[in-house]
């Protein structure tokens, strides 16, 4: 099956049931070609890895539980709606490769379509989820906790940064 990729949707214009449709299109048509691939597979562990490692180190640092507290006792969340937007089929199609079920709608409809009861519900989050910093945060937290967090989210955003510029290359050559 060939997929006509002029069609994809591309930037944040489009409704987020059309980009989940397509990324689930390429993912039936291309996931298990992508999975054997050893590039692929290479960069999703060091990626998943990079990731699994940043969410540690926002535990160590304080940063999950002053934002827990921020969001039960507050009600502050970063995750409103509207950021969903910034996500682009081939982040969708990045969760889809790391098994992660992609939700049918929004759990708030004042959240990211994302959002759950009990936090973000995607693994491969956009890089302006993982590299935001509150003031909170910033004003809470020690210096050097933020530095290495801040060193996490950088190792976290590369990996996925490398992996998504290899999917689109990957795709236009075989797609
Ligand atoms: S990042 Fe800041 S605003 Fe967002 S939940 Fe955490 S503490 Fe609250
Ligand atoms: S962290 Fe998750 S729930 Fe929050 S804005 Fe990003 S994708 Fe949405």
């Amino acid at each position: 099956m060939t997929i006509d990729f002029t069609k994809i949707p591309v930037g944040p214009d489009h409704p987020m049931e059309k980009k989940i449709k397509w990324a689930k299109r390429i993912y039936s048509t291309f996931g298990s070609r992508l999975l054997e691939d050893e590039t692929v597979r290479s960069m999703l562990e060091k990626y998943e890895r990079s990731i699994d490692n940043n969410w540690k180190v926002m535990e160590q640092a304080g940063v999950v539980e002053e934002c827990t507290r921020c969001a039960l006792e507050d009600g502050g969340s970063c995750c409103g709606s509207g950021i969903e937007n910034k996500f682009d089929v081939v982040n969708l199609l990045i969760n889809l490769l790391m098994k992660v079920s992609l939700p049918k709608g929004p759990w708030d409809p004042t959240g990211c379509w994302f959002l759950g009861e009990r936090g973000c519900l995607i693994k491969a989050r956009h890089v302006i989820c993982v590299n935001f910093i509150c003031r909170r945060l910033y004003d809470r937290l020690d210096k050097e906790a933020i530095r290495r967090v801040q060193n996490a989210m950088q190792q976290e955003t590369e990996y996925g940064f490398m992996l998504e510029e290899y999917l689109k290359i990957w795709l236009a050559r075989n797609g």
